[in-house]
């Protein structure tokens, strides 16, 4: 107990009066798409390991043998005594994985976008005497947001994926001295649907904008060779995303030019002031590298299988909102009534968590499905069986 314990216990009350309050469940993974919680067994289908590689034997035995021969930590920062040519070989490993000149690691998505965006904005000032003039989707990850906030940037949101909205905007702001920056997502990770990056380039390029590309979660799973959907066109400015999704680890990289690495070397705080990455998850990512590019088959597999669960939902009257990838959510609206579906789904044997407002914008509250490729046909089925069960028991209109 501290003399502050009771301001965080009424906030807590506060919290919870207003279903705002979360909490942790522990849960055991058992394989890729199951888990063990509060004694039973649950299919997930809540998880981004998208192409089941998190326990794959090829990522564990590299990510033990590089823990073995370089140990468990790294410890220090890049620029002091922390890079190893372990983190060399896995950035030029990336760059050629994304086409791109050079690529950087980073401790986490969200620590990367949190602090790139901040250094970017700067330059913004250091090249032009004036303030970055920065362009938003409207459901940009809270990461992006966050980087603004942090750069004390007013956000010009577009509507989502409305590159009509965009090309206005840029208009209006053409007079505008800072440099001009479009800041999205190629997955987005709440209703699944893609961004066309062809036509975002495109803009870019006319109003002299830099392109940031959020691949978080079409890193390993869209794209040639699950390469992200920049690799489709080429050219995007900067492009990050995680090995914490479809590459089964943890942590970060962007991709972009030499010369953008170099300086994010120099200026990114959240690249400087942090330990380097340790062996066992560079090992992994290495391991992951090698792998990705050969699974095509995993990859058809996991975009039919989404297929196949947006007809069927369709079918049984369910909205599955945007979705055009493996993240597939099923819109219910109310976030009570996206809680209650949520326990059903759980009572019935399926992990399918409910997502709420503020993630979500108000009246969307939904069950976000993500879909693995190592999920089949019969699992659908039972994902099918709770959620009628579930629409059923909760009177969920459709
Ligand atoms: N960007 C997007 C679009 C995300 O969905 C996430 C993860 N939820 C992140 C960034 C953060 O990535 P990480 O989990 O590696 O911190």
């Amino acid at each position: 107990m501290t003399r502050f314990d009771p301001f965080f216990q009424t906030a807590l009350e506060g919290l919870s009066r207003r279903h705002l309050r979360r909490e942790l469940r522990p849960l055991e993974r058992d394989g890729p798409v199951i888990v063990r919680r509060d004694g039973g067994t649950l299919l997930n289908f809540s998880s981004n390991d998208y192409l089941g590689l998190s326990v794959h034997p090829a990522l564990k035995a590299r990510s033990i043998e590089w823990t073995q021969r370089f140990g468990t930590g790294s410890g220090a920062s890049r620029l002091v005594t922390g890079t190893s040519e372990q983190h060399r070989l896995v950035e030029e490993k990336l760059a050629r994985f994304k086409g791109t000149e050079a690529a950087l690691l980073l401790a986490s998505g969200w620590q990367a976008n949190a602090a790139i965006l901040p250094a970017l904005f700067r330059l913004s000032m250091e090249a032009t005497g004036a303030p970055a003039v920065v362009f938003t989707d409207r459901l940009n990850h809270a990461s992006l947001h966050h980087g603004c906030l942090a750069a004390g940037i007013r956000q010009i949101r577009f509507a989502h994926n409305d590159l009509g909205h965009l090309e206005q905007a840029l208009e209006r702001h053409g007079g505008q001295k800072g440099l001009r920056f479009i800041v999205t997502e190629s997955v987005f990770s709440m209703d699944g649907d893609r961004a066309d990056i062809a036509a975002l380039k495109a803009l870019a390029d006319r109003y002299d904008a830099f392109l940031y590309l959020d691949e978080a979660h079409a890193t390993g799973v869209l794209g040639p060779q699950g390469r992200g959907l920049s690799a489709e066109t080429g050219g995007v400015d900067l492009v990050m995303g995680t090995f914490s999704k479809g590459l089964g680890g943890f942590g970060a990289y962007v991709a972009g030019s030499r010369a953008l690495c170099d300086w994010l070397v120099s200026t990114c705080s959240g690249f400087i002031y942090t330990t380097a990455m340790p062996p066992s998850l560079l090992g992994a990512i290495d391991a992951a590298l090698d792998l990705v590019p050969t699974m095509d088959a995993e990859r058809r597999h996991l975009a039919a299988l989404a297929a196949q669960l947006r007809t069927d939902l369709a079918r049984r009257g369910w909205s599955t909102g945007l979705s055009s990838t493996q993240i597939v959510p099923v819109m219910v609206g109310d976030a009570e009534q996206a809680l209650a579906l949520a326990r059903t789904l759980a009572a019935q044997g399926v992990l399918g968590g409910a997502i709420r407002p503020p993630t979500v914008p108000p009246g969307t509250a939904r069950i976000r499905l993500a879909l693995s490729a190592a999920h089949d046909a019969g699992m659908l089925d039972r994902l099918l069986r709770a959620l009628d069960e579930g629409g059923r028991e909760h009177g969920i209109v459709r």
